[in-house]
Formats: structure tokens, sequence, C-alpha cells
């Protein structure tokens, strides 16, 4: 079956919802298509001790402000899950969940869209597929070796299935300071990071990242010095839990070991040590395979754009990922400019 719309948005996370909400708000006809059963994007499959580097009232989309969640000044990802749930219902956004893009396809007037359950013509596309679907783990000598259990950020659940065990958490980014500290006090935790663990203010949060990332665009679109943006403010939000590790003196962090044997780590001056676990905090990509075929040009996995379009195609649009699609894009704070600027620029090419 073959359906026809203006727009297609590809993924129904926050990015999609965000840019569905302003396609709505400007009469644009567009249809959002989920491979998630479920609404709520990458929040419903995150840990259950993970907490939100901002309020509530500073983790909104466009329209509607989260809700506190009740004892919790940093909401966890059911919460926010739940969010975009109801934020899909409240401005009924039409999105099809349980549909998996394969394909865009260039065909000349119009861009082709194929999924698992048919095929879509529309005249632009907006890519909102997120990263968490692609987990990346670095080259290290012997990973293949280990015999313990390997596992992603993606895949973590929480601290009970490593009760007792020797497990080695390994990045310096949020997601490892946060199940490094969510393990402290059920497991034998090592914390390995490329270097020393940076953290933010303690009195940081969203706003300060969405001001930083926002100062650096800007800078750097008006030919000034790069700023460095959030990256130059830590790597670390101290959420309430890691604060707590960290003050509790539990949270010290070891340099990257050089190898990994069958049995665990081996460490520059040779030692090594035994681990029943690895948990790989190491980051993701983006998830930008369905445009392969379109051979749009790009470094290091991100696709040459100028705000949220593609440098080489007027009718392609990115949300999310990172801050090469607009700052904060890939924020629950700052996805709502950058959706608002992709409707404004779609709602010009095609009236
Ligand atoms: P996603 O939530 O990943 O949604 C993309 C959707 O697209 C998914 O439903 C996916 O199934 C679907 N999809 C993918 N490929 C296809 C396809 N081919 N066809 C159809 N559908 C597809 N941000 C904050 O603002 N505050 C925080 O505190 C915060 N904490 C974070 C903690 C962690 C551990 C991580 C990983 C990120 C965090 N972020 C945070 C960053 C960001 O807000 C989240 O990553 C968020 O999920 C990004 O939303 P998204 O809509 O871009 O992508």
């Amino acid at each position: 079956m073959t359906q026809r719309t203006d727009v297609v948005v590809i993924g129904g996370g926050q990015a999609g919802l965000a840019a569905g909400y302003h396609l709505r708000r400007l009469g644009i006809e567009y249809v959002v298509l989920d491979a998630q059963p479920t609404p709520g994007g990458a929040w419903q499959h995150m840990w259950d001790s993970l907490r939100l580097f901002s309020p509530a009232a500073y983790s909104s989309l466009p329209g509607r402000l989260m809700p506190l969640q009740e004892g919790q000044p940093y909401p966890d990802a059911g919460h926010v899950a739940a969010y975009l749930a109801n934020y899909e219902k409240r401005y009924h956004l039409p999105v099809r969940h349980g549909v998996q893009v394969q394909v865009v396809r260039d065909e000349g007037r119009l861009l082709r869209v194929e999924t698992d359950t048919g095929i879509w013509r529309a005249r632009t596309v907006i890519s909102a597929t997120g990263t968490w679907t692609r987990p990346f783990l670095p080259a290290v000598e012997g990973r293949r070796e280990f015999t313990g259990r390997q596992l992603h950020t993606v895949h973590y659940a929480g601290p009970a299935e490593f009760a007792g065990r020797r497990v080695i958490v390994v990045g310096g980014g949020n997601s490892g300071a946060q199940i490094a500290a969510d393990l402290t006090g059920h497991a034998e935790v090592t914390w390995v990071t490329r270097r020393p663990p940076r953290y933010l203010a303690d009195d940081v949060d969203g706003r300060v990242l969405f001001d930083a990332a926002t100062a650096r665009r800007r800078a750097l679109d008006e030919g000034r010095p790069d700023t460095g943006g959030v990256a130059s403010l830590g790597d670390i939000v101290p959420v309430p839990p890691v604060r707590a590790a960290r003050d509790a003196g539990l949270l010290t962090a070891r340099p990257m070991f050089t190898a990994l044997t069958p049995t665990g780590p081996q460490w520059a001056d040779g030692t090594r040590q035994d681990a029943d676990a690895i948990i790989w905090c190491t980051g993701f990509r983006s998830a930008l395979a369905h445009l392969a075929s379109l051979r749009l040009r790009g470094t290091r996995g991100h696709v040459a754009t100028a705000g949220t379009r593609a440098a080489d195609d007027p009718r392609l649009h990115f949300l999310g990922y990172g801050d090469w699609t607009g700052p904060a894009s890939a924020t629950l704070i700052g996805v709502g400019r950058t959706a608002r600027e992709a409707a404004r620029e779609i709602a010009l090419l095609i009236r």
C-alpha cells in the first residue's frame, strides 16, 4: 500500500513529537512513523534509577510543561516516558507506532519512505531516529577474549543482577557516573574513565547547558572563536544520587585499562584484575542507516547540515542526535526550538 503526505517524520521520541507539534501548528499534513510499539522513545528502555539532569520544569517540550514527579526533583525515565505518551495524546499527534522505516529513496520530486508495513511518498522528511539503537563500543585489545559478561548502557536494567559481583564500569560521562553510583552498595565496582572525571558545578542544570550550547552555536555562526559549549563546563551533571556517592567517597575513577584478558582488565603497570562483568557506558552513534541510499555528505557519522536541513537536500531535516542538528537539539529542553525552525523551513519550501 502506498500513501502520500507532505512530511514523514521518522522517529516518535521527543524529537519526533516536537516536530509534530510545530508542523501541526502550521497546518502542515504529516505523519510520524515510530518503530516502538508504545510511546516514549528511548526513555522506555532506560534503567530505573536514572535521573534527568534538569528539574521537570526545564525538561519540557513546546506547549506543555512536564509535571512535577512527586518526591523527585529530578524526574526518572518512567516519568519522561509517561509525559511523552501524554503529550502525544493531548495534541492528537498522528504517530504510527510499530512501523520501522527501512529506507528512504530519492524519487525526483518526492521522497519514497519504505517501511515494514508499506510505502509513503512525501515532499519532505524529518529524521528523528535518535541514537539509542546504535550503542558504541570502543576498540580495546582483547575485548573479545574476556569471558565474563559484557553489556552496554542500553542493556543495563539496575543493580540487582550484579549483587556481590565484581563489575567494571567504563565511561566518564553521565551514564557511567550514574550507573557506577547505582551499583555502589550492591556490587564491587571499579569505575574507569579515559581522563579524570569532570563534574559540572553542583548547581548546574539543563538551563545552563542549553545556554552554553546556544552561546556556542551563536559564536560559530558569527565566526567568533569556539566557546567550547557544554563540554567546556564538564562531563558529568552531579544529579543527587551521583553527588551522594561522590561525596561519600564511593566514586573514585581509575584511568582506562590497556587491554582485556579472559578474566578482566590489565592496567598500564601490567597488573591484572579479575572481573565478572564490564558495563560499557561509552556512548552512541546516530541511527542513520535508513538514509544510506541518499548518499549524503558527512563526517564522523554526522550528516552535513545547515541548521536542521541536510546541506545536500532541502527536503530532508534532522532533529535530535547531537549539536550538529542545532544547539541542545538532543535534549528535552532544546529540541523544541530546532523543531520549530525545521517546521518553518518546511512550510516555506512546500507552500
Ligand atoms: P529517541 O528517544 O531515541 O527516539 C527515537 C525514536 O525513533 C525511537 O522511538 C526509535 O525506536 C525510533 N526509530 C529509530 N529508528 C527508526 C526507524 N528506522 N524507523 C522508525 N522509527 C525509528 N536529555 C535531557 O534533556 N535530559 C536528560 O537528563 C538526559 N539524560 C539522558 C540519559 C541517557 C542515558 C541518554 C542516553 C540520553 C539522555 N538525554 C537526556 C538525551 C536525550 O534527551 C535522549 O537521548 C532522548 O531519548 C533523545 O530523544 P530522540 O527523540 O532524539 O531519540
